[in-house]
Order: C-alpha cells, then sequence, then structure tokens
C-alpha cells in the first residue's frame, strides 16, 4: 500500500505493508543489482517477529534487537531469492553506509549490542556482522540462536531481551575457538587492514605449484574518541586462491579458514592447478577500510 510522501517510511503487519513514495517504492530494480524493493519489504516484514513478537528492552542496544535483525532476515530473503550477487551488492552497500555513518557521527561510536538511535551501526554494521557471524558459525547455528531468542522472550508475556540476551543465545550456538569472534563482531568496534603484500607461483613438476603468499593483518580497536588503535590478533581470516580450468572458467583452488596471530606472515599452499587470484576474506565480511589490497592477480 503506497502512502504518500508526506511520511518517510516504510512497515508491516498482518495482511498490510505500507510504503512511502520515499522510500523505495518507485526504485527501477537493475537487473543484476540490488532490488531495493524487495529489500526493504522483506526488512518490513521481518519486523513482525523482531519488534512485535519479540520487542527488546527500552535499553541502550535495543535497535540491535528490532533492526539489525530485521535486516538479516531481509538480507537472507534477498540472498536467497536473488542469489549470491545480490548479497555482494548489500554489502558493498552496507559496509558504505557504515564507514560513511562513522565518520559523520558528533557523540560517540557505539559497539552494537549498545547502539541506539545510529542507523549506519544498527542496519550497516548490523548487517555485515550478522552476515559474518553466519559466515563462520553457519547459517543453521544463527537460526538455533534466533529461534530461542523468539521462544525465551514472547512479547506478548511482556518478556523483553536486552542485546545482551540475544548475544549469550549466540554464543551458544558459537564454539569456544570462536568467541572472540561475538566479542568483536557485538561488543566492540574492530577493523581489520587484511592485504596481500607479495605472492610468487612456481611450477615444481607437472600439476604441482607452489604458492607463496605474504600477508598483513592488522587489527584495530576504536577507542573512546573513535580512533583507530591496534590491537593484537589471534583471528580466523578466509583465504581463497583461484584458477583457471580447461575452458577458460574460474575454478576455487583453495577456500578455507587460517588462524592469524602475527601481523605479518607467509603461507605457503600446494596446488594442482596455476593460481591465477587470491583474495583474503573473499566474503568482504570482515570490516575492512580497504578491500583493494585484499585480492592480488597474476
Ligand atoms: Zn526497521
Amino acid at each position: 500500500m503506497e502512502i504518500p510522501r508526506l511520511h518517510d517510511f516504510a512497515m508491516s503487519v498482518p495482511n498490510t505493508i505500507a510504503f512511502s513514495e520515499a522510500m523505495g517504492f518507485m526504485t527501477k530494480s537493475e537487473q543484476g543489482g540490488l532490488n531495493v524493493p524487495f529489500y526493504i519489504t522483506a526488512h518490513e516484514v521481518a519486523h513482525q517477529w523482531w519488534g512485535d513478537q519479540v520487542r527488546g528492552a527500552i535499553v541502550k542496544g535495543e535497535a540491535m534487537i528490532a533492526e539489525t535483525l530485521s535486516h538479516y532476515a531481509a538480507g537472507i530473503v534477498t540472498l536467497e531469492e536473488f542469489g549470491e550477487e545480490s548479497m555482494r551488492h548489500i554489502i558493498q552497500y552496507e559496509r558504505g553506509r557504515y564507514l560513511k555513518g562513522r565518520k559523520r557521527e558528533v557523540q560517540n561510536e557505539q559497539p552494537l549490542y549498545k547502539a541506539e538511535s545510529q542507523s549506519y551501526i544498527h542496519y550497516g554494521k548490523g548487517l555485515i556482522n550478522m552476515m559474518a557471524l553466519r559466515h563462520y558459525i553457519s547459517e543453521d547455528s544463527v537460526n538455533a540462536a534466533l529461534r530461542r531468542v523468539i521462544r525465551d522472550f514472547p512479547a506478548s508475556q511482556g518478556i523483553y531481551p536486552s542485546s545482551l540476551d540475544v548475544i549469550g543465545e549466540f554464543r551458544k550456538s558459537t564454539p569456544d575457538s570462536l568467541q572472540y569472534l561475538v566479542t568483536d563482531l557485538f561488543e566492540r568496534i574492530i577493523f581489520l587492514e587484511n592485504r596481500i603484500q607479495n605472492a610468487s607461483s612456481k611450477s615444481l613438476s607437472a600439476g604441482n605449484y607452489e604458492l607463496t603468499i605474504d600477508l598483513l593483518t592488522e587489527k584495530y580497536e576504536a577507542d573512546s574518541e573513535g580512533l583507530l588503535q591496534p590491537t593484537s590478533i589471534n583471528d580466523w581470516i578466509e583465504l581463497a586462491v583461484y584458477g583457471v580450468d580447461a575452458n577458460g572458467s574460474e575454478i576455487v583452488l583453495h577456500r578455507q579458514m587460517h588462524k592469524f596471530d602475527t601481523t605479518t606472515s607467509t603461507l605457503t599452499l600446494n596446488l594442482t592447478t596455476a593460481p591465477t587470484r587470491i583474495v583474503i576474506d573473499p566474503a568482504s565480511i570482515l570490516m575492512d577500510r580497504n578491500l583493494d589490497d585484499n585480492e592480488w592477480r597474476f
């Protein structure tokens, strides 16, 4: 249901989704791009769970429940409907929203669990960090945690969770080795500077290539002024190596998590096909302000 642009919002209740003209209603959805009306509509429908069935306690971080979780649902529904390419657009868009938003912050940037009326945090960073959690612990594990939140905190019975309750459920679905990630995503303001400094590949024999990669993996935490200070790293970061098959199509030669506990490191991989491209954090879900240097092409 379209409403005039006297109001600038969209919302849903069972059987009606009201959409302001000013909220993407008229947006042309480009082929292959992000279908904005779909994304916004999915977000509004998701509020029937996050915001209606589960209502956050009116304390700091309430927006992490209503907005971040609705936005995550919208992202997943869009991914299922339009595929990986649309997810790349969403990540790029929300990343830009977060990075631009924090530059314009006039008070203090908050970590997600304390986000208030800071849309760049609860939408932008929220979407990306939820996607990161999903990438590391699996969609099923995230869903199991969310299902427990819906079961244990029904607004209809006057039970209202805080963001810490939701994070507690994420922790129950997260192995010990990744508890640090839950802390980083929701309770700290973390940036990574991942970079492929150098890479070389040599053919040892037919079908046997040795790839050597020099990596930079710096980790930063924002202080109370929002300035980034170096902090120690002991993180799992994904690395992908691609090659080309006999038909000229790109294939994945290696894609797995590696543990980095120093800011510079050298990795050696043995491959059966010549590498053409290497990417650190190929899903672009770790908050890295400079993605251009995450890729190396031969
Ligand atoms: Zn919303």
